[in-house]
């Protein structure tokens, strides 16, 4: 551990240093971390730019083994990883290696979605010189958009960080990546781009195809997103954050796409007939999945919408007493730890929510909330749809099946929404389906939104502000689409198309 920035395979120092912190106390441990300068940014873009002419155009089998060889170097860390990542975040170990697999399974499945070819979207239409007009020759494939800026996230250190879902699927595309590590885990980045790096010369690739820089500040971020180099950012984190990035990507001389995944309450839906039928294992589940990780999932379901009634209640009182036993949960920063504070501040001040449980939270560690509310309410309280991030819940009585669906029609767009039912629900199933569909990326019956899987049919993104662009994924193979854009050739000569469209 060195604590310098990656600049194309070059270890450097600044004057600027930050420390870590140990997620369980909050101080400041070990080595100085060093703060990217401005010139450190337009070197790691500059050799990211002269790295992307041979990184873009390697073949499809070269490019595979570079995404294994990072997942070998990474699995290389091994419980060294883990540790580093559970003082920086304060998670438990099982789930960092749970996440950790996750991480190198990923790389794993975009080395063979790479292989497949299929992303390519390879198309030919056959020139028609007796038609009239005659038709060209058209062939169309896709190519890499550039260099790509990866803001990693706190919540993931690994499965959204450095060697993340968005690196695998920049890389994947045939991308070079700049990644901006999130301060909160800067040991943890380090570590994994060390493994990038080794993997990078021992594929012998350029060295640019990949840098890390690091800093605490938002002028780093500011200035990678406006580097003409830079030709795509892939974020996860708050509204502001990836707000702000939008911006300045827009103020570019050149605009380019920002692909951000902010925020999301991914409501729960438990319609009559199913409720009925078991409240008590209904409440435990979601309090299950409100609780994990201390709420610090971009898939927690925040919110709850029940029918008023026996039923109700009875989930609202399992509810309570299910998170009663959720003992205090360590928080990753500061900054969420005061967010969430901030956030059950503004839920408990509002108009006609009730508190169901209430505890203390003091400085890191976080107590789960309850609230109760009337969807009359709710519906007249835009603010009570925003995401509160960690273990907070808010259930929403509804005194009958129209006010439900008119919660639904004014949700906000969301990653996921969940409807548990039964047989004798199937009229209001149908009736929600279409409403939801347009406000998720995920819809998802008689389960909980926590848990992602990585595959090729998974879609993690919607209307915003789930995230800024609804065309797309962060999750899943899909995800390589958004650091690709099609080029069709027309008339053009054999020893002038690209390889695979001759
Ligand atoms: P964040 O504050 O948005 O930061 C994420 C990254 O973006 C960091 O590297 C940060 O670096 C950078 N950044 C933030 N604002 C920026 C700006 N204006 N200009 C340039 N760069 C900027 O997210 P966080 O620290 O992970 O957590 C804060 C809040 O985000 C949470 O309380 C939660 O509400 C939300 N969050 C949501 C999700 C989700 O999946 N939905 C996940 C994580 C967090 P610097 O601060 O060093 O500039």
């Amino acid at each position: 551990m060195t604590g310098e920035n990656m600049i194309a395979g070059e270890r450097r120092q600044s004057s600027e240093t930050f420390r870590a912190k140990d997620a369980a106390t909050g101080e400041a441990f070990g080595e100085p971390f060093f703060a990217a300068t401005d010139s450190d940014v337009a070197d790691a873009c500059e050799a990211a730019a002269e790295a992307q002419k041979v990184f873009g155009a390697l073949p499809l089998s070269e490019r595979a083994a570079f995404l294994r060889l990072v997942a070998d170097k990474i699995d290389a860390l091994g419980d060294t990883l883990t540790q580093r990542a559970m003082k920086e975040t304060g998670l438990p170990e099982a789930r960092l290696n749970g996440e950790r697999g996750r991480t190198v399974g990923q790389l794993r499945l975009f080395a063979a979605e790479v292989e497949n070819g299929a992303w390519q979207a390879l198309r030919i239409d056959h020139a028609d010189a007796d038609r009239t007009p005659p038709k060209p020759d058209l062939r169309l494939r896709m190519i890499p958009l550039g260099p790509v800026a990866v803001f990693g996230a706190s919540n993931f250190p690994l499965a959204f960080s450095v060697a993340g879902g968005d690196t695998a699927s920049a890389f994947a595309a045939g991308c070079c990546v700049v990644v901006k590590g999130h301060p909160a885990h800067p040991g943890t980045s380090e570590l994994v781009a060390g493994a990038i790096t080794e993997a990078v010369a021992k594929a012998g690739l350029p060295a640019g195809v990949f840098s890390l820089l690091n800093g605490t500040e938002n002028t780093l971020g500011e200035a990678l997103v406006k580097d003409p180099r830079i030709a795509a950012v892939g974020f996860t984190g708050s509204r502001g954050g990836g707000l702000a990035l939008m911006r300045h990507a827009a103020e570019r001389r050149v605009p380019i796409p920002v692909y951000a995944e902010m925020s999301s309450v991914n409501p729960v839906t438990l319609l009559p007939s199913r409720l009925a039928e078991a409240p008590e294992d209904l409440a435990q589940a979601y309090v299950g999945s409100l609780s994990m990780g201390a709420g610090q999932f971009c898939t927690n379901p925040g919110i709850a919408v029940v029918a008023k009634g026996v039923e109700g209640d009875a989930f609202v009182a399992a509810a309570k007493e299910a998170l009663e036993q959720v003992g205090p949960q360590v928080m990753l920063t500061d900054g969420i730890a005061g967010a969430y504070r901030s956030g059950r501040d503004r839920v408990a001040a509002s108009a006609g929510v009730q508190e169901l449980l209430t505890s203390t939270c003091d400085l890191r560690n976080a107590t789960p909330y309850l609230y109760r509310v009337s969807g009359k309410d709710w519906l007249t309280n835009h603010a009570l749809g925003e995401e509160v991030f960690g273990p907070l819940g808010l259930i929403v009585t509804v005194a009958d099946f129209d006010e439900m669906l008119a919660i639904a029609r004014s949700l906000q767009g969301q990653l996921t929404c969940t409807i548990h039912m039964d047989a004798a629900d199937t009229e209001e199933g149908k009736a929600l389906m279409p409403v939801l569909e347009r406000k998720a990326g995920r819809l998802l019956a008689n389960g909980f939104p926590t848990g992602v899987e990585v595959c090729d049919a998974m879609v993690h993104g919607g209307p915003y502000p789930a995230s800024t662009n609804f065309g797309a994924t962060s999750v899943g193979t899909l995800s390589i689409r958004r650091f690709l854009r099609p080029v069709c050739y027309q008339n053009m000569p054999q020893y002038l198309l690209p390889e695979d469209l001759r």
